[in-house]
Parts: structure tokens; sequence; C-alpha cells
């Protein structure tokens, strides 16, 4: 039985050398335990956070110890009447082959939903993400022009649909060109920039938003969200989602002064964490459950495989191995 531990706390991009394998017996059952077999790990830009030991709101991963994250796993043994062998469920679990575990917390899943790789994806956490962020912080009219950057990732994707679905012009920024094509053919985005080759962002965001920018759904930072500021109509809202240009940073980031704009423009920023809207996370999933099933919703994951590639999954979010969800796929059903 395979585990991932955090070797050492990264400086900078993280590398391999921060992760380190063990092998352990699987423990015997007691009773009202079950045993977990993984079958789907999410890698997520928020764990380069607990990776290190600055405050968050989510607590440090403890070095020598799994590194946490969403699986979805198989019970393929029980002692316990609620998780009956054979039930899927899902929750923050180690990163190991084989999970003990006495059942709380754990939610069962049901495959006759959607797959069962989507609840680590559009179903789960980004896909809330993108769904209260935009709707609660950014919330669009018909006609609006929406910009989302990360926009070809688990969240982006998201967003610019639904953005989509409720009437507005929608522009995306991601970081090739292979993601600019699927953006704008296969989920209808107006205008996508690739940040990494346009030269002139500025520019290249003035030119896609001919009437301004009315929200931003901020998944990055940096450069690409300067360039949006310059563009913010009177009344914007900003949904500050994520930093992730900055996740590696060495240092505090430094750059334009946005508060001038927000001034004149009597713009609104604000972040969030997704849990912020734990009350209404079912009338939620029934939503993107619907949008799913009626065809109003794309969806695309990039599935590594085995369990040795989880570290690799996960550092390939830095340099955007990934279009859509990035999961690790590491046993069958
Ligand atoms: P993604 O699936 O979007 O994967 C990360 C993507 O970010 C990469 O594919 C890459 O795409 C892009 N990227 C990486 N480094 C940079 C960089 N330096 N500058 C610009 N783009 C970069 O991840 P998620 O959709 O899961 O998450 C998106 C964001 O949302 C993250 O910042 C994450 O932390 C945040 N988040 C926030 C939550 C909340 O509750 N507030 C919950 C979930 C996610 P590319 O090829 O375009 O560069």
């Amino acid at each position: 039985n395979k585990t991932i531990l955090l070797a050492s706390r990264p400086n900078g991009v993280p590398t391999q050398e921060n992760f380190a394998f063990e092998v352990q017996d699987v423990p015997a059952l007691q009773e009202g335990h079950v045993l977990l077999k993984s079958l789907y790990v999410s890698v997520d830009p928020y764990m380069r956070g607990r990776m290190s030991d600055a405050a968050s709101y989510v607590a440090p991963y403890t070095v020598g110890e799994p590194i946490t994250g969403g699986i979805v796993a198989e019970v393929i043994d029980s002692r316990n009447p609620q998780f009956p062998k054979g039930t899927v469920v899902m929750d923050r679990l180690p990163w190991q082959q084989y999970i003990v575990h006495d059942g709380s917390g754990l939610s069962k899943i049901s495959p006759d939903i959607a797959p069962l790789s989507y609840h680590l994806g559009i179903l789960g956490m980004p896909g809330l993400t993108a769904y209260f962020g935009l709707l609660h912080i950014g919330d669009p009219k018909p006609g609006e022009t929406v910009v989302v950057s990360g926009a070809a990732g688990a969240v982006g994707t998201v967003v610019g649909q639904i953005a989509k679905l409720k009437g507005c012009r929608v522009v995306g920024v991601a970081g090739s060109d292979d993601k600019i094509a699927y953006l704008k053919e296969a989920l209808g985005f107006d205008e996508a920039i690739n940040y990494k080759t346009v030269g002139d962002l500025k520019e290249a965001m003035a030119q896609a938003c001919p009437d301004g920018v009315d929200v931003y759904f901020d998944n990055v930072g940096g450069e690409i969200s300067d360039a949006v500021y310059l563009k913010l109509n009177k009344f914007a809202r900003i949904a500050i989602c994520g930093q992730i240009a900055y996740y590696n940073a060495t240092s505090a980031p430094t750059g334009m002064r946005v508060e001038p704009i927000l001034l004149k423009k009597s713009a609104l920023m604000k972040g969030f964490i997704v849990s912020d809207f734990a009350q209404n996370f079912n009338t939620a999933a029934k939503d993107l459950v619907t949008w799913l099933k009626e065809g109003k919703l794309q969806y695309q994951e990039t599935i590594s495989e085995g369990f040795e590639n989880i570290p690799q999954a996960f550092l390939g979010l830095f340099s955007g191995e990934n279009t859509g969800k990035q999961l690790v796929k590491v046993a069958d059903r």
C-alpha cells in the first residue's frame, strides 16, 4: 500500500523532491471501519499553499505526513453497515492506494448521476467555485462582457460556459493555442487570448472587449489582471477566485495599483473561498447536474494514470499541462 508524503516544503516552484513515497501494510479492519480503494485523485492549485507553512484558510501539510486532497474511492471491505462493500464515496483523504477509515465525513456518490470523476470537478469543488464566484459575486447580466483568466482550467471552463448561458459576451485568457481553439470552438467563448504569445496584453484585451469589462473572474492575478482593470466599466464586479501567478513567488508581488480604478468605476472587488457558500451547495449542484444533462455544459478532464504519477500531475498545473480538470486515475472500480 503506497502513500505519498510531504518530504520537504518547496521554495519557489515545487519539484518531485518535495514528495516521498512510502510503502505500508494495510491494517486489519476494526468494527465500524471500512477499507477504501482510491479510484480518482484530484490535484488542485490550492495544495501549493498547503505545502508551505504560511497561515491560510486551510492548515499546512505536515512534513513527513501524507498529502491529503479530494479523492473518489470505493469501499472494498466493510465492518460499517452504513457503507457496504461496493459503495463509492468522496472526501478529503490521504494520497494512499488503500485507506482504512471510520466512515465519518464520507459522502456517498452515485454512478447514476454522472461519471464518478465528475464529483471532483464540474460537480465538485471546482464547479461550485465557478458557480458561486460568477453568479453571486460577478452577478452577470445578459449582454455584459465577462472576462475569465485561467480560462481553460477546471474552474475557468465552467465560468465561461455559465456566463454564456446567462447571455454574456465571454472572453477567456489561457496559455496555449490549443486551449484558445478549445475555448472558442468547443465551449463557444466569443474571444480568447493566449497570454504567453500575444505580446501586448493590454492592447489585446482592449480589442477583445470593445464594450469594456463588466465582470472579471480572476483565477490568476498579475499582468493579465492589469490588462483587464484598464478596461473596467462603471459598476464592474471582480471575483478574486485564485492568484496562481503568485503561488510559487518567493517575494511579495508588486504591480499596478488598482484602487484609483475601482474608485473611478465604482467597481466591486471581492475575494471568496468556495466554502463561504456551503449552505447553498445543494442548489448549485442541482443546477450544474441539470445543465450537464441538458448538454448546456461541456466537460473536459485531463486524466493521468497511475498512483506514481500524482506528484507530476500536480506539478503540471503550474506549467499549464492540463485542459479542464486534472485528475489521476489510480485504480479501476
Ligand atoms: P486549473 O485547472 O485552472 O489549473 C491551473 C492552470 O493555471 C494551468 O493549467 C495554467 O493554465 C494556469 N497557470 C498556471 N500558472 C500560471 C501563471 N503563472 N500565470 C497564468 N496562468 C497560470 O486550476 P483550477 O481551475 O482548479 O483553479 C483555478 C484557480 O482557482 C486557481 O488559482 C485556484 O487556486 C483557484 N481556486 C479557488 C477556489 C476558491 O475557493 N477560491 C477553489 C478552487 C480553485 P495556462 O495554460 O492557461 O497557463
